[in-house]
């Protein structure tokens, strides 16, 4: 810690009692920060250099963006291919103009590829004009795992309970802010998702962690899911593989989606 001691001034005369920095000592010396121990030496050139991609670019209202070169992309605007309805069979919902849209009563759609640990991103649009209000209105949802909802909802100027509006974890975590744009316009859901793991006996090691960015806005800051996604009861972790499908729910409400891609992440960004 530094302290300077002022001059000090008598009357007429300038008498300088002291003037001078001094370097007042701390009462403990700060011990030297423990260095990690690490796998490699610092600025090792032998370490492996992170692979090199081609960047995505961002979407417009108009015009959806590219995904980054090492993205799965799961919609490229043209076909289903890549999903099938929960019920069995293909999906039923309808293409078109560069997205697909929910069929009422046609049930959840999922990919037909299972996923673990991943960044994810999803655009979609709630019906406009809207109908409905609270929990009736652009409903549908992104489960990941096809476990934990992250809630899709038409939460512009419409009021419904916080841990089920918008980018909600849904029935637990409410999101940060309400980044809602208004219906008809595209919105982006950038997820980060981290799966739970179980002992092999079954008890569960450490929950799920997910990270949500809504519209650009951070909304879920690596929140722990209490358990897979419930209507009015939040159910306990149960063991599940670490890779299983991502599903889209079918809430009777015609909601568009596109630019639908996917990385899968290893442990620890490795
Ligand atoms: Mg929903």
């Amino acid at each position: 810690m530094k302290t300077m001691r002022k001059a000090l001034f008598f009357g007429g005369g300038c008498l300088a009692v002291a003037t001078a920095l001094s370097m007042i000592a701390t009462s403990q010396p700060s011990a030297a920060p423990q260095e990690a121990k690490h796998e490699w030496e610092i600025h090792d050139r032998n370490r492996p250099l992170p692979p090199v991609i081609t960047p995505g670019t961002a979407s417009t209202q108009e015009r959806a963006g590219n995904p980054p070169s090492d993205a799965i992309v799961l919609f490229n605007g043209t076909d289903l291919s890549n999903w099938e309805s929960v019920k069995g069979g293909p999906a039923k919902w309808k293409v078109g103009g560069g997205f697909f849209e929910t069929a009422a009563q046609t049930g959840d759609i999922q990919t037909k590829q299972a996923f673990g640990d991943c960044q994810l991103h999803v655009e979609w649009a709630a019906p406009d004009p809207p109908h409905g209000e609270d929990q009736d209105r652009g409903n549908s949802g992104v489960f990941l795992h096809g476990l934990y909802e992250i809630q899709v909802l038409d939460s512009y100027k419409n009021v419904t309970y916080a841990d089920g509006q918008a980018a909600a974890v849904y029935g637990q975590h409410p999101p940060l802010v309400n980044a809602t744009r208004p219906p008809g316009q595209w919105q982006t859901y950038d997820i980060i998702f981290h799966g739970p793991r179980f002992e092999a006996g079954g008890k569960l090691l450490r929950p799920a962690y997910v990270t949500v960015i809504h519209n650009g806005v951070l909304v879920q800051d690596h929140v722990a899911p209490t358990g897979p996604t419930g209507h009015h009861v939040r159910p306990p972790y149960h063991p599940t593989p670490e890779k299983l499908p991502l599903r889209l729910q079918d809430h009777n409400h015609p909601v568009r989606y596109r630019n639908i891609w996917i990385r899968e992440l290893a442990e620890g960004g490795k």
